[in-house]
């Protein structure tokens, strides 16, 4: 593994880790992440304390009650599987328990023979939510992160729901940082398999905006503290073996790595 600060493009963000037998939230600050006292995901703030950036291990940044995820968001994703685009964002969910954090194994299932990477850029919620318009939805996000939305292509394909496809265990990496006070309209996304480039695309291609989806979402459902969004992938999607190493980056966020066992 290489240093922390190598996984992070963002000045201000908010990183979850353990340090010291303990699991705490820290605000980025140079080389030091200041302690947070409680959640930021329930009123708490960062304090005096703080600890090295280097010393820590990083986990995935939050703990969601949910993860919702937006299929075929970028019109060339769509085109890849010959799939028409949608007259409006196409939800589905993830369970909580496919989450790890950074440089952790991505297990693939003995049952699928096709285990594809999805990079995407995801949202962060940081108060509780229902019911918001668009121009409303800046007010409820805390930040910004990066998502792998692994999935079993073939269990998707031969399954009419994909709770099966999408919701293996370790088939969600997230992380390394919630990026703070970052403009989601301009990122760059992009997937590297083992060093190689395979997705690549501005999140101003996507078909249904960040506010647009949040704004979406919340007529439906709840959006807690802490549950997250990811914002579909773009093209380019492509399977993942054991041996292999998969990075999502979100250019102004950072860099997530996980190997695949
Ligand atoms: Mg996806």
């Amino acid at each position: 593994m290489g240093k922390n600060r190598d996984l992070i493009d963002c000045d201000k963000g908010i990183i979850r880790f353990s340090y010291g037998g303990r699991v705490r939230y820290g605000l980025l600050t140079g080389a030091r992440l200041r302690l947070y006292e409680g959640s930021p995901f329930a009123g708490g703030k960062p304090g005096k304390k703080t600890a090295p950036l280097e010393k820590v291990k990083i986990l995935a940044p939050c703990r969601p009650s949910k993860v919702v995820a937006i299929g075929r968001n970028y019109k060339a994703h769509a085109e890849e599987f010959n799939s028409p685009l949608p007259p409006e964002p196409m939800v589905f969910l993830k369970p909580p328990s496919s989450v790890i954090g950074p440089g952790q194994n991505i297990i693939l299932p003995a049952f699928s023979k096709r285990v594809d990477h999805e990079a995407e850029l995801a949202v962060v919620i940081g108060k509780k939510c229902r019911s918001v318009t668009p121009e409303e939805a800046t007010d409820y996000i805390l930040g910004y992160t990066c998502l792998n939305d692994v999935s079993a292509r073939d269990l998707q394909k031969k399954d009419v729901q994909w709770a099966r496809a999408k919701g293996f265990d370790t088939f969600c990496p997230l992380g390394p940082v919630i990026a703070l006070d970052i403009d989601p309209t301009k990122l760059r996304v992009r997937a590297l398999l083992n060093k190689k480039l395979k997705q690549s695309a501005k999140t101003s291609d996507m078909i249904f905006d960040v506010y647009f989806i949040l704004s979406h979402v919340s007529q439906v459902m709840t959006l807690n503290p802490g549950d997250v969004i990811a914002t579909g992938t773009p093209a380019g999607v492509g399977p993942m073996k054991s041996g292999d190493v998969i990075t999502i980056e979100v250019k102004g966020i950072g860099r997530l790595t996980n190997p695949v066992l």
